[in-house]
């Protein structure tokens, strides 16, 4: 079992708080869709012939390509991969492109499942936030996708923007629910450095993320989605029962994938790898049939890590058994340090299995640096 991502680095125009990477010229669509067919072909020995159980198309804006574009990719997978019959095929779109003309287009490809950008129904959020689309196209096109079939929907959702007033933020989420959409994946605005709006707040054009109005929206996000039968199964994701993203999952559980295009990330078990985050140096090395990637052997210490946050980020938790297959001085470390967090009520352990609590999902992060080894 494994799952394959392919980063589509285009975008309409640049949001403010974005650090992935993309490009705003379409100038070399063709030829990096050519590279990304190249790749597909080269790496094909790199899962080791595991099914494919997930697809996920990522970006970037993945929802600029049309119908032919889409299947064309999807071909030259079935063509060097095994696909599960029943596999999840996800593609990240924004509102302003799901037009019905569109979204009877994505029918015609094997894609199953629409992870939709919304981040708010305000403009006044999405204007500071330089989002592409309108509060109007935001509330519409959920009801658009479901009338052309896709049922399987996720949205994503920012919190703590210094202009989502309370308010906005619990008719957001209203709007979410009511819709009956099964999938919500919500992320705290974060001010990340090199962006546009890491400027704005420098300049004073911006004010920065306040915390404590960040935290109070992420507790009504607990709060209202676990009244609305949502399972909170990941610190930033929340789904109906049976409707997890399987693809997020594997990753958190340490399933192989491959990772396709420019700045893309695989794992095989063992080695990390990463793409050139560079379009154009991307295409330069498949026209010359090479991959212009980084690989990382992953260390112990790196890979206890990982396990750590990954785990304590979800409700399967970091499980003793497989702490101690770390070797007991990890083992020691994990148990010494989770103590505190333990009498804090910040995390629990059941059967075995460390995770957090309510409270303690407002300081993952902290809790995850303080289980760390360092080396
Ligand atoms: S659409 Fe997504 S990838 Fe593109 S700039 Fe906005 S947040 Fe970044």
């Amino acid at each position: 079992m494994a799952g394959i991502y392919i980063h589509i680095p285009f975008c309409k125009q640049a949001c403010h708080y974005c650090n992935f990477h993309f490009s705003t010229s379409l100038k070399y669509k063709e030829e990096l869709l050519a590279a990304i067919h190249k790749e597909i072909a080269i790496q094909k020995g790199f899962l080791d012939n595991a099914p494919i159980e997930t697809i996920y198309l990522g970006g970037g804006t993945p929802s600029l390509l049309n119908q032919n574009e889409l299947n064309a990719l999807f071909e030259q997978i079935h063509h060097f991969h095994q696909v599960a019959s029943n596999a999840e095929i996800t593609i990240e779109a924004n509102p302003d492109d799901l037009t019905t003309a569109y979204l009877n287009e994505l029918q015609q490809t094997p894609i199953n499942r629409l992870s939709i950008g919304i981040q708010s129904f305000s403009d006044k959020d999405l204007k500071f936030m330089n989002r592409a689309h309108n509060a109007s196209e935001a509330q519409n096109c959920i009801q658009k996708a479901q009338a052309a079939g896709f049922e399987n929907l996720t949205v994503d959702l920012i919190y703590g923007s210094p202009t989502t007033s309370q308010a906005q933020w619990e008719q957001n989420l209203e709007q979410v629910i009511s819709l009956n959409v099964p999938h919500l994946s919500s992320y705290c605005l974060t001010v990340e450095p090199q962006t546009a709006l890491a400027h704005l707040v420098k300049v004073g054009k911006a004010k920065p993320v306040d915390d404590a109005h960040a935290a109070q929206q992420f507790e009504y996000l607990q709060k209202t989605t676990e009244a609305a039968g949502f399972i909170h199964y990941e610190i930033s994701n929340f789904a109906q029962p049976d409707c997890y993203a399987r693809h997020n999952s594997n990753y958190w559980k340490g399933v192989p994938y491959l990772g396709l295009g420019p700045s893309a990330h695989s794992f095989n078990g063992e080695n990390r790898q990463a793409n050139v985050a560079h379009n154009v140096h991307y295409i330069k090395a498949l026209t010359n049939n090479e991959l212009d990637v980084q690989v990382e052997v992953l260390t112990p210490a790196q890979r206890y890590n990982e396990y750590v946050l990954t785990g304590l980020r979800t409700i399967w938790g970091c499980d003793l058994a497989r702490l101690q297959a770390f070797g007991s001085d990890f083992e020691q470390h994990f148990l010494k340090n989770s103590a505190i967090f333990l009498r804090e009520n910040k995390m629990q352990v059941q059967k075995q299995t460390y995770s957090l609590t309510k409270t303690g999902k407002l300081f993952a992060d902290h809790i995850a640096m303080e289980l760390f080894w360092e080396e």
